[in-house]
């Protein structure tokens, strides 16, 4: 069976990191299925991941934890795998409301794999994060760092990778790619297709593209005093149509090893990032230079739970899964840019 003939699961295939990975996938010639309870996204995402690629694409509206529909849609298709983006990932929320966490992504994960396992799916894509190294001892960060988390959040993260690693040593059937994501910005440079958050955007590039279209009045920068290059947080951000393209090496790495009859990977984590920090303030300077937008900007004190520096050794990517990053932070900008100033309100909800 050649690529083309694969057929790929995408859960919360709808969302901001789903619906670009879903171009790449139709691009590489996989058909795909979309899963997704719209929880936290709006289906006119998936009409434009039709118009950009120029294929209709099968969605079905359900919930992880109905197991009845899962069930159904695995009788239906023969998966080759499943890429398994579906998931609340609110931090602020998870603190508040934790049991709605561990339910819809920790029970919704047992349900899917459960059902998966019934029908003989043995190949799984995980949206793992980098939450899971917690406040990291060293920099950059190796996937063999030790994991720990400081938010409901980051622990059904954790849980659900420690649930995999147990999964694969109980049936060298199961291959599992961990994908840990650094931190997701940018959009599709076509601009159709973006992040388009509920409410006040908690994360930092949409804050400030929102502050920059004029939704927002200013960015408040959460601390000045971090023992960094200018003493404002560092991040590894990557451009989501790389982060995206990562999920095709990891099919392909799949798809490799099971042509090949090697054996299994079990379960296998990498990081996906670009390998350099960008601080707070570097960032907000590169929006401008990329986009001639100015952004209103104060310091305030440190937002809690947060670390000072954060980011990838991404040599694990670029050996196994013969994957890097190839867009940088001025792409980033300007590519959300595109995509804010052309909707400025999102998919309108
Ligand atoms: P998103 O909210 O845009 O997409 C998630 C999608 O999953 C949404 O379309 C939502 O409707 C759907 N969903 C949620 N619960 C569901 C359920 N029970 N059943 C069916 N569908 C459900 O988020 P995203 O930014 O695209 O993130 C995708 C994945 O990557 C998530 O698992 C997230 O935790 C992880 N991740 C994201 C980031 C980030 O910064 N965006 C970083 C690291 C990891
Ligand atoms: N940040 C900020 N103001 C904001 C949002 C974020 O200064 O309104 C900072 C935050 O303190 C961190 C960096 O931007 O240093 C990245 O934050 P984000 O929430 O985007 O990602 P994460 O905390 O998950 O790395």
């Amino acid at each position: 069976m050649g690529t083309a003939s694969k057929k790929i699961l995408v859960t919360g295939g709808v969302g901001y990191i789903g619906s670009h990975t879903c171009i790449e996938l139709i691009a590489s010639g996989y058909d795909i299925v979309v899963y997704d309870n719209l929880s936290n996204s709006n289906i006119e995402a998936i009409k434009r991941v039709e118009q950009i690629t120029d294929k209709e694409i099968e969605f079905v509206q359900g919930d992880l934890l109905d197991e009845t529909l899962l069930t159904q849609i695995f009788s239906q298709h023969q998966f080759f795998a499943v890429v398994h983006f579906a998931g609340l990932k609110a931090v602020g929320e998870s603190v508040a409301q934790p049991l709605k966490y561990y339910k819809n992504n920790v029970a919704g994960t047992v349900n899917l794999l459960e059902v998966m396992q019934h029908h003989q799916v043995f190949n799984f894509v995980f949206s793992s994060s980098a939450t899971v190294y917690g406040d990291p001892e060293q920099l950059p960060i190796t996937e063999t760092a030790p994991r720990s988390t400081t938010n409901p959040y980051g622990r059904t993260k954790l849980i659900i990778e420690y649930m995999l690693e147990d999964l694969c040593a109980s049936d060298p059937r199961w291959q599992v790619v961990s994908l840990r994501y650094f931190n997701p910005v940018g959009a599709h440079d076509s601009g159709k297709i973006g992040e388009d958050p509920n409410g006040i955007p908690n994360n930092l590039m949409p804050y400030i593209s929102q502050v920059a279209v004029g939704k927002l009045e200013k960015l408040r920068i959460f601390g000045n005093d971090y023992p960094t290059v200018d003493g404002t947080g560092v991040r590894d951000f990557i451009h989501v149509v790389d982060l995206a393209k990562g999920h095709i090496s990891a099919i392909d790495y799949l798809v490799k090893n099971s042509t090949d009859k090697k054996e299994s990977i079990g379960f296998f984590a990498v990081n996906l990032g670009t390998g350099s920090g960008t601080s707070v303030l570097q960032l907000v300077n590169a929006f401008t230079e990329a986009t001639g937008q100015i952004v209103n900007y104060e310091f305030s004190p440190r937002r809690a739970g947060d670390v000072a520096s954060c980011y990838a050794q991404v040599d694990l990517a670029e050996q196994n899964l013969n994957w890097q990053a190839h867009l940088d932070i001025y792409d980033m900008c300007k590519d959300t840019w595109h995509w804010q100033s052309q909707n400025p309100n999102g998919y309108e909800k």
